[in-house]
């Protein structure tokens, strides 16, 4: 589903992506883990040209994109994005809109689809999330958990193929964590590939089928949770973790 090789990202001339490699399998749940610094939110904004690499190429889905070479085509860009969704730290949700005129905001404007088989979808999402009932709120009347449920359906309105989560849940009121990572093991439970940066260990442990240990701008090891986080095989690694304790 997602193939990434030789991936290069310069911020003012200092590297911080120093050529990456690792793909991800259709339904693969896959944990990038590391300091902060890493180059873990860089790499997940390379998947969906947030971030233009330099060199390098991502192939997700059917699109495969070469950087390096000439300048990136507003066509490349706009296929290679249709295939992720991305749920961010901070939910972005429109201040002035509702809930429900969130989520069939870009399927209305992009597609140009009919309004209101998209609030039927949207509703259906909706309770998916656990947010039926708050359809017509606006975001300033969420807790932040309700917000990052809203900002989920969302993401899940275009029918991605992968989603991408920078960090979902550290903006969060500890209280509100664990409703939104019930969302999220749900959408794995039903196959849905998914890429997720985080710090919550027992997550990434629970759900992922492969965790990505970042340090330096490298994945320094890869594996399933067991072999990086419970017998990893890099110093770095267990350095990492033994400070999370
Ligand atoms: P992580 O997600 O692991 O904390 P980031 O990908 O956010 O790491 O950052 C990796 C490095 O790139 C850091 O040194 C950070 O300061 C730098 N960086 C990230 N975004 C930018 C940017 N837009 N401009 C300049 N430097 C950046």
């Amino acid at each position: 589903m997602i193939s990434v090789a030789k991936l290069k990202k310069v911020f003012d001339g200092t590297t911080v992506l120093k050529s990456i490699d690792f793909s991800v399998e259709k339904g693969e749940v896959v944990c990038l883990v590391g300091p902060s610094g890493s180059g873990k939110t860089t790499l997940l904004r390379c998947l969906n040209l947030l971030e233009v690499p330099e060199e390098g190429t991502v192939a997700i889905g059917k699109k495969t994109v070469d950087f390096g070479g000439k300048k990136l085509s507003r066509k490349d860009t706009n296929e290679l994005r249709a295939y992720s969704g991305m749920v961010f730290q901070g939910f972005h949700l429109f201040p002035h809109k509702t809930v429900i005129e969130n989520i069939i905001e870009a399927p209305l404007i992009v597609q140009g689809r009919d309004k209101n088989e998209l609030v039927r979808e949207g509703e259906e999402l909706l309770k998916k999330v656990g947010m039926f009932e708050h359809k017509d709120k606006y975001p300033d009347a969420l807790s932040g958990g309700q917000q990052q449920r809203a900002a989920i359906a969302r993401a899940l309105m275009m029918k991605p193929e992968v989603m991408l989560f920078d960090e979902p849940t550290s903006a969060l009121d500890p209280q509100t964590v664990g409703e939104v990572l019930r969302v999220m093991e749900d959408l794995a439970r039903e196959g849905q590939t998914m890429v997720v940066v985080t710090h919550e260990m027992n997550f990434a442990r629970r759900v992922s089928d492969k965790v990505l240990f970042m340090d330096g701008g490298y994945i320094v090891e890869s594996g399933t949770p067991e072999e990086v986080l419970t017998t990893p095989k890099e110093e770095r690694t267990r350095e990492f973790l033994q400070l999370l304790e």
